[in-house]
């Protein structure tokens, strides 16, 4: 039962610790300098967050375009052209993006077209028309939005393949094999992407903490009556173990937080806004067009001069198709003045807590009650400072003000 999988930081990092059996804790596996003589340096203390609600500086609010049935990834002719979908990622778009551009442009490619429109500039588009742009086409996007002002530009930004990305009714071995390899082929990606100016995407470590052993459940949390929150397919069990750096158990002596139990993992994180620049600025670069367009219905796409289109619009979608299989789970993040020194994640399981460090800020993140179906983007300020009081409580009372 997934149905309240925290996605984010938490998703990834309770990801990161089940792939496989866990290693016996550091301290019964390493003796301090090994066999070798000198010992290596020990750790630095860890930077305390600065945990205060006149830290934050942006409530940013937006909704994951979930589809029961996964991404919707197929093409349609509408009279002389060809409409290749490529939308509904859930909570999973940045981490699924290049692989699901490179199978939107495979069904793009049988056109033949040399010319291709890209409809939709978040995460999406701006993959697809890069991965179009490799593959030989020239590539204009229409959309009505450019990041940051897209949805894509409010998201974690971290490597969650699995993130509310359908139910369990719709995951098939022949949907699992398709996932997986999109998300084997964005991963390869993200490795090209590392170490760039910039840094728009690295490596970051975390701490997983718990008030009860990690090996029993947390209870589940009271659903709404209503509410209509599927079970989330778990996709990752074995099938990405390759890919994710195991997490660690830690001895209390081994971490700072005020916890019985944690665990630290590693994971990928995406620098949004460095990352997004680099997209649009490579897309210019290798001749992309963007032109600001707001379709009010796909019966003006006749009017674009391209045969072959790529609908990358999100939940857009939703309304410009009429498509009613998006179903928009709203989500929140409070974003904190930028720490450099703080180089570290957490998630408090059971205390609705997981915070991202970026290059741009802290990003807190809560759930709020009755995400699933809410397109609401309205900021929920109690809730975001409820969220920066709990962590301010890891790093003593004095940081919450
Ligand atoms: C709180 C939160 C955290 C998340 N964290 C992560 C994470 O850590 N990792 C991860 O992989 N994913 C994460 N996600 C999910 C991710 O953000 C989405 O899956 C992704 O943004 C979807 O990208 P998109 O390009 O399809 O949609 P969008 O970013 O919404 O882009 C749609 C584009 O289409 C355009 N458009 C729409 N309608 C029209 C129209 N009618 N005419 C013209 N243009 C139109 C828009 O202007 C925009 O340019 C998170 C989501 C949320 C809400």
């Amino acid at each position: 039962m997934q149905r309240r999988r925290f996605i984010g930081g938490t998703g990834a990092a309770l990801a990161a610790m089940g792939a496989r059996p866990a290693p016996a804790s550091p301290a019964e596996t390493s003796s301090p300098g090994g066999s070798a003589g000198a010992p290596f340096a020990t750790p630095a203390p860890l930077v305390p967050m600065q945990a205060r609600i006149d830290r934050i500086v942006e409530i940013m609010v937006c909704t994951r375009p979930f589809r029961a049935a996964g991404p919707r990834i197929e093409a349609q002719q509408w009279g002389r052209q060809t409409v290749v979908h490529n939308y509904g990622h859930g909570g999973s778009g940045w981490s699924l993006s290049w692989g699901s551009a490179r199978l939107a442009v495979e069904l793009a490619l049988t056109t033949r077209e040399k010319r291709l429109a890209v409809i939709g500039c978040g995460a999406i588009g701006l993959t697809t028309a890069r991965v179009a742009q490799r593959a030989g086409l020239r590539v204009r996007i229409y959309s009505r939005e450019l990041p940051p002002q897209v949805r894509s530009s409010m998201a974690t930004g971290v490597w969650s393949p699995s993130s509310r990305l359908c139910d369990e009714a719709h995951a098939t071995p022949a949907f699992r094999r398709q996932w997986e390899t999109m998300a084997r082929d964005s991963h390869q990606m993200y490795q090209h992407l590392l170490g760039l100016p910039g840094e728009p995407v690295e490596w970051r470590e975390g701490y997983v903490l718990s008030d009860i052993p990690f090996g029993l459940p947390l209870p589940e949390p009271a659903q709404p009556e209503a509410s209509a929150e599927p079970d989330y397919a778990d996709l990752e069990g074995e099938l990405l173990g390759d890919l994710r750096p195991r997490s660690v158990p830690l001895a209390p002596h081994q971490h700072p937080f005020p916890v019985p139990f944690a665990r630290r993992y590693t994971q990928m994180v995406f620098n949004l806004p460095a990352y997004s620049q680099l997209l649009m600025n490579e897309f210019m670069r290798d001749g992309g067009e963007i032109v600001h367009r707001d379709f009010e219905s796909p019966r003006q796409f006749a009017g674009l001069s391209e045969r072959t289109l790529v609908n990358a619009t999100g939940y857009g979608a939703r309304a410009l198709l009429g498509d009613e299989s998006l179903v928009p789970v709203r989500g929140q993040i409070a974003r904190l003045v930028p720490q450099p020194d703080v180089r570290y994640g957490i998630t408090w399981r059971g205390h609705n807590l997981s915070v991202v460090s970026r290059r741009d800020g802290l990003l807190v993140q809560a759930q709020g009650d009755g995400d699933f179906g809410n397109e609401s983007v309205a900021p929920d300020r109690a809730l975001a400072e409820a969220a920066v009081r709990r962590l301010a409580g890891l790093f003593g009372r004095g940081s919450a003000a």
